[in-house]
C-alpha cells in the first residue's frame, strides 16, 4: 500500500515568529507519535524567506520541508527567482509546482510547469505537480479532458513515482469551503491514474493527493477515496491542530 502524504501549503502566510511556532508544534506532534501510529508522511511548505527557520524548527522530527515554486534554470540572471538547487541546498526535499494560484497570478502554462519539474528532478527534489479544472470547465463537462491535458503537458518525460507527486486540486474548491463529492474525486483520481499510465511505467505507485478545502471535518471521507494517497492542504495547514487532525485521518 502507498504511504499517504499530507502536505501543508502555507502560501503567502505567516511571519517568522508564527512560522517558527507552527513548525515547532507540527514537528513535536509528529516526533512524539510512535512510528506505528504515524503511518503517513508529513510535509510543510512555508514561504521562501522562512524555509531556513522552519527547517531548523522541524529538524529531527521527521517532517519534510518543501517550497512553493522554483525556476527552471539552475542559476543566472533571473531576478527574484529561486533555483531548485538552492532549495535542495537548504534542506528542501520537494517543491509544489503549477499551483492554480501560480497558473492564474503568473500565467504559468503546462510547459513552464514541466520545465520546473525537470529542474526539481535535476536537483533531487520531488515535484508536486498541481492540476485541476475551473468551475466553468467542470460545468461544461470538460474536467476530465482538462486534467488529462495538464498531465500530458506538465509531467516531464522520465518522471517516476519516487520523484513525482500529482495533486488534483479543482480550482473552484480551493479556499472556498466547497469540495467535490467522494464519487467525483474517485472518478477523477481513477482517470488521473489512467492518464499517468500512458506516460509512466510505475503510474500505480505515484502518489495522488487531493487538494481543495480539506478540513478536519471532511478529511476521513476524502482520504478514504480509492486512489487518494494523501492531501495538499492550504488554509487548514495554518493551524497545527487542524493539520494534525487531517493527517491522522489518513
Ligand atoms: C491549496 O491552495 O493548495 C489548497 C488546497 O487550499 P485550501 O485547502 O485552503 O482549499
Amino acid at each position: 500500500m502507498t504511504r499517504p502524504l499530507i502536505v501543508g501549503n502555507w502560501k503567502m502566510n505567516t511571519l517568522r515568529h508564527t512560522a517558527m511556532a507552527l513548525a515547532q508544534d507540527i514537528g513535536s506532534r509528529y516526533a512524539d507519535t510512535s512510528a506505528d501510529e504515524r503511518g503517513f508522511d508529513l510535509m510543510v511548505c512555508p514561504p521562501f524567506p522562512y524555509l531556513p527557520t522552519v527547517g531548523e524548527a522541524i529538524a529531527g522530527s521527521g517532517v519534510a520541508l518543501g517550497a512553493q515554486d522554483c525556476h527552471a534554470a539552475g542559476g543566472g540572471a533571473h531576478t527574484g527567482d529561486v533555483a531548485a538547487e538552492m532549495l535542495a541546498d537548504i534542506g528542501c526535499t520537494a517543491v509544489i509546482l503549477g499551483h492554480s494560484e501560480r497558473r492564474t497570478d503568473h500565467g504559468e502554462i503546462d510547459l513552464a510547469v514541466s520545465e520546473k519539474a525537470r529542474a526539481a528532478h535535476r536537483a533531487g527534489l520531488i515535484a508536486i505537480i498541481c492540476i485541476g479544472e475551473t468551475e466553468a470547465e467542470r460545468d461544461a463537462g470538460q474536467a476530465a479532458d482538462i486534467c488529462a491535458r495538464q498531465i500530458a503537458g506538465s509531467v516531464p518525460k522520465g518522471a517516476v513515482a519516487e520523484d513525482t507527486v500529482i495533486a488534483y486540486e479543482p480550482v473552484w474548491a480551493i479556499g472556498t469551503g466547497r469540495t467535490p463529492t467522494a464519487a467525483d474525486v474517485a472518478d477523477m483520481h481513477g482517470h488521473i491514474r489512467g492518464e499517468l499510465s500512458r506516460f509512466l511505467d510505475d503510474a500505480d505507485r505515484v502518489r495522488l493527493l487531493y487538494g481543495g478545502s480539506v478540513k478536519p471535518g471532511n478529511a476521513i471521507q476524502l482520504l478514504s477515496v480509492p486512489n487518494v494517497d494523501g492531501a495538499l492542504v492550504g488554509g487548514a495547514s495554518l493551524s497545527a491542530e487542524d493539520f494534525w487532525a487531517i493527517a491522522q485521518s489518513s
